[in-house]
């Protein structure tokens, strides 16, 4: 049986269910909004591609959070710059055939040009609509997402905002942000208020040691969550709980981020995607995370997946259907990719 040639797994229609925002803008993109902020006098930032060089990944968790803080939020800090980078981030995605995308994004406000979270979210998918109309082969859905050093209060702002934008294709909430930071329990009544309000629940689960306590993990499995994104550091027992009580639950894996930021141990061949992606019930989903921070597109997280865990084109295209069943964007988006997929 062969395998996919790298041009065939581009080509292959394919769905990409976490990828946060601003971590999927390309450099070349923040280069271009740099460029344009520096000429009118509006930034004293470094040149983004001074600050993040391709030839130097990111390789340490602890400086990859502050990297959004003290970077990429200061330089896209207007609707224009917004509306840009989100317009090139779905074009990157369209461009490697990606067919149906869930963006994810925390909803910030930008004092200077006078922006609260809610315009930032409207801004956001005013920006999606134009993009979907120039790049018609691509769908997306929205994502907004609960910091863990969110307020209770905060987190139920996100909620609010997902539930008033679920109209213009907002679909669920995320738990995202530094895995050291936060206790998660703070934040039940704001996901129990988003399930009953029909949005579907994703979150960053056991994503570093220090955010995969028993008490941590079981508060979220509580939330009953729809997906679960990385699922790195979770005990045998918790594994076995996952797949009984959860069947059909989607698992957003992330390889190049992981063995990049050194989030697992050793290299892509001891990723967690091994383990998972034969076992019955869970539906695991290949997923970038950050593309633009990682540099590799979705069908490169495919060809190291064919590499190193020896997928034959068969067991390819049947992975890549099933993560179908775990989009949230409705029947209709999923007769739409079981057409175009099948
Ligand atoms: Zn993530």
């Amino acid at each position: 049986m062969p395998m996919m040639l790298d041009s065939d797994l581009k080509s292959m229609p394919k769905i990409e269910l976490h990828a946060h925002l601003s971590g999927s803008i390309s450099r070349r993109c923040l280069h271009e909004i740099w460029r344009g902020k520096k000429a009118a006098g509006k930034t004293d930032l470094e040149d983004p591609l001074v600050v993040m060089p391709l030839e130097e990944p990111v390789v340490d968790i602890n400086s990859f959070f502050p990297l959004f803080s003290s970077y990429i939020y200061r330089l896209v800090d207007d609707v224009e710059s917004l509306h840009y980078s989100t317009s090139s981030v779905i074009e990157d995605f369209a461009n490697d055939g990606v067919v149906y995308l869930e963006l994810r994004t925390t909803p910030r406000s930008f004092p200077k040009g006078g922006l609260d979270r809610k315009g930032y979210v409207d801004a956001v998918l005013t920006a999606i609509d134009e993009a979907q109309q120039k790049y018609p082969s691509i769908q997306v859905r929205l994502i907004l997402s609960i910091d863990r050093r969110n307020t209770l209060d905060e987190a139920n702002e996100v909620v609010a905002l997902a539930t008033h934008f679920s109209s213009r294709g907002v679909v669920a909430v995320d738990l995202c942000g530094d895995p050291a930071k936060g206790d998660v329990s703070l934040f039940t009544p704001a996901f129990e208020a988003a399930k009953a309000q029909g949005l579907k629940i994703t979150i960053h689960f056991a994503e570093a040691a220090c955010s995969a306590s028993e008490t941590e993990l079981q508060t979220i499995l509580g939330w009953k969550p729809d997906r679960l994104g990385h699922v790195i550091h979770v005990p045998e027992h918790i594994r076995k709980q996952i797949a009984a009580v959860r069947p059909g639950i989607g698992l957003e894996l992330c390889l190049s981020c992981n063995v990049q930021l050194k989030m697992i141990t050793g290299d892509f061949d001891a990723h967690h995607f091994g383990e998972w992606w034969r076992v019955d019930g869970p539906v695991v989903v290949p997923c970038t995370d950050d593309v633009g921070v990682f540099d590799s597109p979705v069908s490169n997280e495919w060809k190291l997946i064919q590499r190193y865990f020896h997928l034959e084109r068969d067991d390819v295209l049947s992975l890549a259907r099933k993560g179908v069943d775990v989009i949230f964007g409705g029947d209709a988006q999923k007769t739409r990719l079981r057409e175009i997929m099948w």
